[in-house]
């Protein structure tokens, strides 16, 4: 199966292939020569993982998948949330996203959080189907680690001593929000194969 992954994540990207494997091939609309931004304008994960999905299906008509995560910290009534990404500003690089989450949270002792991930998967006749994965944690009070990206470095999840930056990319796929997603579309896909055989 190929199947479009609405997102010019490359770290995202290979995130997906190493969780489905060979079993579907994973294309990026830019491969296609698909460049643009597609802007995010929901209010809730599942209104912009949409988005990204159908502006993608309506230009190549084929399947796809679109992902919006959210880091949701307690001590902060949910935020940044759906505003994960511009939580420094519009042009806030992740560098800058952390250091404002660590400079909100100082002094604070509640360092719960979650990273929610939705998965958005248009089939071929354009039908919704949606996908969720949630990984609870802390924010640590400074960086550890080099690795993954964006909020990596400053949460630990929940029952380990290592950040997502910390650990590798087969380590992260294990227990991440974006894996637990992926793995229910995948046996959402392989239970759609076992019915058409
Ligand atoms: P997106 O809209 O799904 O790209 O996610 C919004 C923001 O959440 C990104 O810009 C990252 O800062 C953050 N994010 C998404 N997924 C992850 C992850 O797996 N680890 C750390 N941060 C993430």
């Amino acid at each position: 199966m190929k199947l479009i992954f609405a997102s010019s994540n490359k770290h995202k990207a290979d995130e997906i292939r190493q969780v489905l494997g060979e079993s579907i091939q994973i294309i990026l609309p830019s491969d296609l020569g698909y460049t643009k931004e597609i802007p995010e304008t929901g209010t809730t994960l599942e209104e912009n993982a949409w988005i990204k999905a159908i502006a993608i299906f309506e230009q190549f008509h084929l399947p796809v998948i679109a992902d919006d995560t959210g880091l949701e910290v307690e001590a902060l009534n949910g935020a940044p949330g759906v505003y994960s990404a511009r939580f420094a500003g519009e042009n806030a690089t992740f560098n800058d996203n952390c250091n404002l989450l660590l400079h909100k949270l100082k002094g604070v002792s509640n360092r719960k959080a979650a990273f929610k991930t939705v998965i958005c998967f248009l089939d071929e006749n354009n039908r919704k189907h949606l996908f969720h994965g949630v990984v609870k944690g802390e924010i640590l009070e400074h960086f550890s680690g080099e690795g993954g990206f964006g909020y990596d470095p400053v949460f630990r999840p929940e029952g380990y001593s290592k950040t997502f930056a910390e650990m590798t990319l087969e380590e992260k796929n294990k227990i991440s929000h974006r894996a637990l997603a992926i793995q229910k579309f995948q046996s959402f896909i392989q239970a759609m194969e076992r019915h058409e055989r």
